[in-house]
C-alpha cells in the first residue's frame, strides 16, 4: 500500500443522532472546507470512507506531487500541484490564493472578497505601502 492519505485531515464529532460528523481541513491551511451530514456506520473507519467519498472529496483538490489534498484556494489552477509545490509566482494570479475567487481586476493588490494581498514575494503583510 502506498503512504499517501485515503483523505484529508479530520475531526470527527459524535452526533446526538449517533451518527458521526466530519469535517474536513486542507492540509496546508488548515481550514475547515467541509463539514459532512452526520453518517451512522458501526466503525469510524467505515463512516470516513463514507464522509469522504460522498462528500468530503468534491470539495478538495490533490495534488499528485505530494499526495495533499488542499482547498481550492491552496491550489495552484495554472500548475495543477498544491501551493507547497508550485507557489504563485510574482506575476498576477488569476485566482486569489487565500479564497480561492477567480480575479478580475488586473491590478488589484488585495482580494475583493477576503482581502488577501495578492503578490506574493513582497513584504508578508506589514503595512506602510504608500512610499
Ligand atoms: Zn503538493
Ligand atoms: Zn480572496
Amino acid at each position: 500500500m502506498a503512504e499517501s492519505q485515503k483523505t484529508a485531515t479530520y475531526k470527527v464529532v459524535a452526533d446526538a443522532g449517533g451518527g458521526r460528523v466530519f469535517r474536513f481541513y486542507c492540509d496546508i491551511s488548515g481550514e475547515l472546507c467541509c463539514v459532512t451530514k452526520p453518517i451512522r456506520a458501526d466503525t469510524e473507519e467505515a463512516a470516513l470512507e463514507i464522509a469522504w467519498d460522498k462528500e468530503g472529496k468534491w470539495e478538495f483538490n490533490l495534488c499528485p506531487k505530494c499526495g495533499k489534498y488542499v482547498s481550492s484556494a491552496m491550489f495552484n489552477v495554472n500548475a495543477g500541484l498544491c501551493l507547497d509545490c508550485a507557489p504563485w509566482e510574482d506575476e498576477y494570479p488569476s485566482f486569489c490564493h487565500h479564497c480561492g475567487v477567480r480575479l478580475q481586476e488586473p491590478d488589484a493588490c488585495f482580494c475583493p472578497i477576503c482581502g488577501a494581498r495578492l503578490q506574493v514575494g513582497g513584504t508578508d503583510g506589514k503595512e506602510g505601502a504608500a512610499e
